[in-house]
């Protein structure tokens, strides 16, 4: 088995957004950390710029125009919380690309995982709208491509950043061929993502939304993750699983209110890769937030070593929490092995 490969692309460190929390720092933060500890032995690539055609798969022609052509002009602010600089097409491009890149290496390549370290961030960004620092859906490319490329039937996404990836949520809706669970915090931006939302027509059940409060730490994510999410991947049997990874769950993060620690996240990676060599199925990372530089790249770290270690990874043992028990009872209906 090959060793694990990363894509990076320096276009990332193009996409200049000033004081904005999410900045190139982030990604310096990220890579001097992986590089101090010789990339932890992963495969380091440089991702190629996704395709027309590739992005074309989850947003209209348009929404790639206007993004081009507000580049092409300096750039600009798109909403509140979204600009563009001149660089940023480019960065945005290669990050796709680099969520493509990641499925063809984990299809083609016989590689077990890898992992796509890139901004801007992509999971709030809708079919035709960028918003919450995203232009194009990384994971969501990356999913549709492994659907429409190389013909799988089924695929996980598993995103554990503290907002709900309203974007990924609204391009995978009423298909039953991605499986989109996630946790968020809720209340919080961008507002939705009920635990009431469980998809539409074909795709009924196949949206998962585990919304926690604010304070929620370790022990509430691991539960989840152990406790719904492991049960339900067990059930559908994707045969591609790609975790939307934020960091901003972390205690530190300055934009939520979760407690989530490094070890928190190396748990929730341990129980997903555990998943994944279960299944026998190979597993991608696609970075989305995280906007405290220490606990970022920290958690970075302690992510992709558990994925990329040899042999399966010891899972975490936690109780239930209440609020996953919930959750099992709600999607009882859906799916029989949490009934
Ligand atoms: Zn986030």
């Amino acid at each position: 088995m090959a060793v694990s490969v990363l894509f990076r692309h320096p276009s990332s460190l193009e996409h200049d957004t000033g004081a904005h929390p999410e900045n190139a720092r982030r990604i310096v933060a990220i890579e001097r950390a992986l590089s101090e500890r010789d990339w932890l032995g992963w495969d380091v690539r440089e991702s190629p710029a996704a395709t027309r055609q590739e992005i074309e798969r989850v947003h209209p022609p348009h929404h790639i125009d206007r993004i081009e052509s507000l580049c092409r002009r300096g750039g600009g602010m798109i909403d509140m919380d979204t600009l563009v600089s001149e660089g940023s097409f480019e960065a945005a491009l290669h990050g796709a690309g680099g969520a493509v890149a990641v499925v063809d290496a984990l299809l083609d390549g016989g590689v077990r995982c890898a992992a796509s370290l890139h901004r801007p961030p992509g999971h709030h960004a809708e079919p035709a709208r960028a918003m919450g620092f995203c232009l194009f859906g990384n994971v969501a490319i990356g999913a549709a491509h492994a659907i429409e490329a190389h013909g799988l039937a089924r695929v996980l996404i598993f995103d554990w950043d503290v907002h709900h990836g309203n974007g990924t949520a609204k391009i995978f809706h009423d298909r039953d061929d991605v499986l989109f669970c996630s946790i968020h915090q809720s209340p919080l931006y961008p507002g939705t993502g009920p635990a009431s939302d469980v998809g539409s027509g074909a795709g009924e059940g196949f949206t998962v939304n585990l919304p926690v409060p604010g304070g929620s730490d370790d022990a509430v994510f691991l539960s989840h993750v152990e406790h719904v999410v492991r049960p339900l991947a067990r059930q559908f049997a994707p045969d591609l699983v790609l975790l939307s990874a934020g960091y901003d769950a972390h205690a530190e993060d300055p934009l939520a209110g979760c407690r989530v620690t490094d070890d928190g996240f190396a748990g929730m990676a341990a129980s997903m890769r555990a998943t994944a060599d279960e299944l026998g199925v190979p597993l991608g990372l696609v970075l989305e937030g995280g906007y405290q530089l220490g606990a970022l790249s920290r958690s970075v770290v302690a992510s992709l070593e558990v994925l990329g270690a040899a042999g399966t990874p010891p899972v975490p043992e936690v109780a239930l929490d209440p609020l996953a028990e919930q959750a099992q009872e709600r999607l009882a209906a859906y799916w029989s092995t949490l009934a």
